[in-house]
């Protein structure tokens, strides 16, 4: 007994307040981390690694370096000039730089007084004299006491949760699994695991918060370093099989088949006046082939800017309405829902196909009669915007829906679709379609729940785009060039696209360089389209341009997607060093649809930073929009590639999609057998890793 009450308590599951310093207050910071459980606190990871166990001579240091460095407090001064600040010089003897402080309390400027010896910690900027930190971490110390022994973690926190104090508290929860093993469950069977990663799951993850003082941040974070790669394996498999939990859930529902008798599908294709290309019938075929069992489809249709994705769409949807179903059609924006709108309607209504349209913009007395005519099946295809998700959108029989550029809607949408369909028993099929190509590789990590199919070939009579790239003080030549061209007959975008962060002052550049060029250009008919423009303005201007009644439209990036003009063979792209490669990959993409040799003219202010100039270079290299992705990649990471935040996929804690790249083999792999044959442990791992965001998978 008495042995029992002197031994540690074992705190239950939850029990975080058994560390030292833990009370209810921090507890509920960690939670927003989603940190329950002490030993949550180890898998709670460090973002990055920073070496601090070396003191930096300040005469050694340079612009952007992040360091430690020492020195006495030679003059501090608290000044007024654009905002009130406290500069603080200190020198070691080999050079002088300045603290300064935007926040700061009279204790902090009494603390910061002349002869203070001072360690501190920050990244070294140039400032007007000479070096500057601003807001360093800082400390007094005695001259010449111990430094870090080893690299020192920094973690993803929370307001009101510094950096030591998480340290501290991922020290006491490494102590405490120290003694309690049995609360770190290895979760990963070991045949599952690859041989050369076969690692202590407590071992590495200490070798990572507490990096032994040999081992450098280069080496944690190279692709051999067991440790990490451990855990990254461990990491890409709990989401792949979060994915492939989602997708399986998914396929247990029902959905139509949608077999069809083939009479509108056959009256379209005879109306065309092109021949599909072999890859569109290739998709067609795989997608028709998906919609006709009753296991919903879940297809991501992949194709470059100009491919013809929409018209593999459009197939799909007379297949669902040949079978007495609805279909739904969204896109991202406004404009580019208009779009598939013309087309659809287009399209479909010689063929006694009813389309409706739907947009948050529209007139009341108008959707409401929209909403009741789809409510009662007399719409056949829904056409819109976001608009589409809302809940009062109601359907007869969905049975078909169509996503345009999916990386902007998010996963929590595409079930919210989902659900649209599931009033009378039936799930919709889905078809996403996007031209942000994305590499394999990455597709299957990030699109695990979905098939994919490749339309790997551009119609014919496409001519590339020639690219090139000027700065702004060539700006008259490329008016010159605009007269050329339209004096040819021929049309051109000016784009004007977000420099500034409002949209009003976006539109308001669009206007003034509309104005400039009317001015400029007396003899040649210039458009202007933007996002804050009426819908039935912009209809009506962009129906000007495709008639040729407009020669030049100046426009903001309101025409990124969608947008089809194949006279249009010029592109002048203001402001082109901001835009990232698959915005200008996308924007370019509007010109080369038509016979003529188009060009494409990138203005840029100079000088340009090394990432823009790389962006252009790039772009002028080639039209391929896999091979821009690929490089996109590199400069950008998978992150922002994917918009991932936007896709609902969490952020990565230690893997990394481009360093680990090829252990998304291996991960793919292991996940339909783990999930076979290990339910249980399948779940765990992804509570583990995906933690919350799992959870929309258990729908
Ligand atoms: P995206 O894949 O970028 O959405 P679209 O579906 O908008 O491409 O098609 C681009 C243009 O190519 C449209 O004008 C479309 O009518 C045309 N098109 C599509 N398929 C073919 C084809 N097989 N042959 C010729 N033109 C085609
Ligand atoms: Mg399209």
């Amino acid at each position: 007994m008495a042995q029992r009450e002197s031994a540690d308590p074992v705190p239950t599951e939850s029990d975080l307040t058994y560390l030292k310093g833990v009370g209810p207050r921090l507890a509920e910071k960690l939670e927003r981390l989603g940190i329950f459980r002490i030993q949550d606190l180890l898998f709670h990871l460090p973002l990055r690694w920073e070496d601090r166990t070396r003191v930096i001579p300040i005469g050694q240091l340079r612009h952007g370096d992040r360091a430690v460095i020492e020195g006495r407090v030679q003059h501090a001064e608290t000044v007024y000039r654009r905002r009130r600040s406290l500069l603080v010089s200190i020198s070691d003897g080999s050079g002088a730089l300045v603290l300064r402080f935007f926040h700061f309390s009279r204790a902090q400027v009494e603390r910061l007084k002349r002869g203070a010896h001072l360690r501190c910690f920050g990244e070294a900027r140039r400032g007007r004299n000479s070096l500057e930190m601003v807001h360093p971490e800082y400390r007094q110390v005695e001259p010449g006491s111990p430094v870090e022994e080893a690299l020192t973690p920094i973690y993803p926190t929370t307001e009101g949760l510094n950096q030591n104090r998480l340290r501290d508290l991922i020290t006491q929860a490494l102590a405490y699994i120290r003694k309690h093993p049995e609360q770190l469950q290895d979760l990963l069977p070991a045949d599952y695991l690859p041989k050369a990663l076969a690692m202590d799951l407590y071992q590495a993850l200490e070798a990572l918060h507490r990096p032994s003082p040999d081992v450098s941040v280069t080496r944690l974070l190279e692709e051999d370093y067991p440790p990490r790669r451990r855990l990254a394996f461990e990491e890409l498999l709990a989401h792949r099989l979060s994915l492939r939990l989602a997708r399986a859930h998914f396929r247990d529902d029902k959905a139509r088949a949608l077999k069809g008798d083939g009479h509108l599908v056959k009256a379209f294709l005879a109306g065309l006046d092109f021949r599909l290309t072999g890859a569109q019938e290739r998709v067609t075929r795989e997608v028709f082939q998906d919609i006709e069992s009753t296991a919903p489809m879940l297809r991501l249709v992949q194709g470059d800017v100009g491919s013809g994705k929409t018209v593999v769409a459009v197939l799909a949807a007379l297949r669902a309405v040949e079978s007495g179903g609805q279909v739904a059609v969204m896109a991202p924006t406004e404009i580019l829902a208009e779009q598939h709108f013309q087309n659809f309607r287009e399209w479909l209504a010689p063929l006694g196909v009813r389309v409706g349209w739907f947009s948050g913009k529209q007139a009341a007395a108008e959707k409401r009669w929209s909403l009741k005519a789809l409510a009662h099946g007399e719409l056949q295809v829904a056409v819109g915007t976001h608009a589409l998700f809302q809940d009062q959108v109601r359907f007869k029989d969905l049975a078909l829906a169509v996503v345009d550029e999916q990386h902007r809607f998010g996963v929590h949408q595409r079930l919210a679709l989902r659900e649209k369909g599931s009033e009378n028993g039936h799930r919709p099929h889905q078809l996403i379609m996007t031209a942000t190509p994305i590499p394999r590789t990455l597709a299957m990590t990030a699109y695990a729940d979905l098939d994919v199919s490749l339309i790997d070939e551009l119609p014919p009579g496409r001519t590339p785009v020639k690219t090139v790239a000027l700065p702004e003080s060539r700006r008259s030549d490329v008016v010159a060039r605009v007269a050329e061209a339209c004096a040819d007959g021929r049309q051109v975008y000016w784009v004007c696209p977000l420099v500034e962060e409002s949209e009003v002052l976006q539109c308001q550049a669009a206007e003034e360089s509309a104005e400039q060029l009317a001015e400029a250009l007396p003899d040649i008919r210039v458009g202007l389209i933007h996002g804050r423009m009426k819908a039935a303005d912009k209809e009506s201007v962009m129906a000007a341009f495709k008639s040729g009644e407009i020669q030049l439209l100046v426009a903001t990036t309101v025409i990124e997607v969608g947008v089809d003009v194949p006279n249009a063979s010029l592109m002048i792209l203001e402001n082109a060093e901001h835009l990232g490669l698959s915005q200008l990959h996308q924007l370019r993409g509007r010109v080369g649809r038509g016979r003529e040799a188009s060009s494409c003219v990138l203005l840029y202010r100079a000088p340009l930073n090394e990432v823009a100039r790389a962006r252009l270079e790039i772009m002028r290299e080639t039209n391929d929009g896999f091979q821009i992705a690929r490089r996109d990649l590199e400069l950008r990471g998978p992150g922002e590639v994917l918009g991932t935040r936007q896709t609902g996929a969490a952020e990565l804690r230690i893997a990394d999609l481009m360093r680990d790249n090829d252990l998304l083999g291996p991960v793919a792999q292991a996940a339909d057998p783990l999930l076979a044959r290990e339910p249980e442990l399948a779940r765990a791992l992804m509570q583990r890793w995906v933690g919350e965001a799992s959870q929309y998978v258990s729908v």
